[in-house]
């Protein structure tokens, strides 16, 4: 039918017509709606990010969650989607952190509950007046498009470590191996020995349960297992 295309699907790709075009709409307006609403929190979040009680000298110090559940929005770029799989993907191989990713829109305000986004550099920049390429808030981790997988990934691991309640070990620059170190090495930052022990020590805990895997410290990305996608 000539112009039906441009009608909304469902789910399941069938065209909508009639009153659901109208569903639809409204929907999707609500949607608009609470996505500003979520804009304007974040905003919010980002001035607690450096401050009180989120932070400890001046680093940001989220508390810890038991289980966590983060909402891949549909703004994030396949190789941010990707970044971010890899990065969960060796938090799980060297802690016991239970992570469930999800996919789609989805309003956080749960413990352990992070919605990740995805915003282009300058707005980035504009939002924390400083040059960043990943921002973590409660509730939000944001990330800029990455200009290499190994700066995703890195950024991803990061970004996720904060939201774990992870906090830099050091202030930039430093040269401590640590993939929470502020301070971005090329090829050679991933989830390292000092990230797992500041892991369990944020939990009042020994250390990883037996059977986990050891953690390494020799440099270089870690690659993405296909398997865990
Ligand atoms: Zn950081």
């Amino acid at each position: 039918m000539p112009g039906a295309d441009t009608n909304p699907r469902n789910s399941d790709g069938r065209l909508l017509t009639g009153s659901a075009v109208r569903v639809f709409a409204l929907k999707s307006g609500v949607q608009r709606l609470l996505r500003a609403w979520y804009w304007v929190l974040a905003f919010l979040l980002v001035g607690a990010g450096c401050g009180d009680p989120f932070s400890t000298e001046g680093h940001l110090h989220l508390p810890v969650a038991d289980s966590y559940d983060f909402w891949i929005d549909d703004s994030v770029s396949a190789e941010n989607v990707a970044a971010e799989q890899a990065a969960v993907a060796q938090w799980r191989t060297y802690t016991d952190v239970k992570v469930t990713l999800h996919y789609g829109f989805h309003i956080c305000i749960e413990d352990g509950c992070f919605r990740i986004i995805e915003v282009p550099q300058a707005t980035l920049d504009k939002v924390v007046g400083e040059n960043y390429i990943g921002w973590t808030t409660p509730y939000l981790i944001t990330l800029t498009p990455p200009l290499s997988w190994d700066e995703a990934q890195d950024t991803a691991i990061h970004e996720d470590g904060h939201a774990f309640g992870l906090w830099h070990p050091c202030t930039a620059p430093c040269a401590l191996y640590a993939v929470m170190n502020p301070t971005y090495s090329e090829g050679a930052d991933h989830v390292a020995c000092m990230d797992v022990a500041n892991y369990y020590l944020e939990r009042g805990l020994p250390g990883p349960p037996a059977g986990t895997a050891p953690c390494t410290d020799a440099p270089g990305s870690l690659t993405v297992d296909p398997s865990l996608k």
